[in-house]
């Protein structure tokens, strides 16, 4: 199933500079994301994290979260 990334946020600052516009920003590897690697992380042109993502991690696995609960949009 192809659905953003629930490890995406959007941040305008991080590295010690802010930005006017949101960046991607990946919690598991703590780092502003690639605007390649945005499309993975946004599941865009059929692309998905889990599967194309070797970052990924299972969100039960990092938070206890019940994966139901990250279903929604
Ligand atoms: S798809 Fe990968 S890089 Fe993007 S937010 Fe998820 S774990 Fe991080």
């Amino acid at each position: 199933m192809s659905e953003t990334c629930p490890h995406l946020e959007y941040r305008e600052e991080g590295d010690g500079r802010s930005f006017e516009v949101a960046r991607a920003f990946c919690t598991v590897t703590g780092s502003f994301v690639q605007p390649m690697r945005a499309d993975v992380c946004n599941a865009r042109h059929g692309l998905d994290p889990e599967a194309d993502c070797e970052f990924y991690v299972a969100p039960e696995a990092e938070a206890g979260v019940d994966i139901d609960e990250n279903e929604e949009r």
